[in-house]
């Protein structure tokens, strides 16, 4: 059932709450965006890993409902 999607990061905070991480193509460019707060910033490398970083660091949401 697992579905992986390239264009969003997921994960849930440790109250079950999912916070979602949107990362958008412009050009060579990637911008990603918190769900949650707002947050966003360009991430031409590695977007995947930096969604990664701020939810965990800003919504404690470390948890991969994609994962095994
Ligand atoms: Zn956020």
């Amino acid at each position: 059932m697992a579905h992986i999607d390239t264009s969003k990061v997921s994960r849930w905070d440790l109250h079950g709450r999912e916070h979602v991480v949107q990362v958008l193509r412009t050009g060579v460019q990637r911008t990603i965006r918190c769900d949650t707060c707002g947050w966003r910033r360009g991430a031409q490398f590695l977007p995947w890993l930096k969604a990664q970083e701020h939810l965990a660091q800003a919504h404690q949401a470390t948890v991969d409902p994609t994962a095994a």
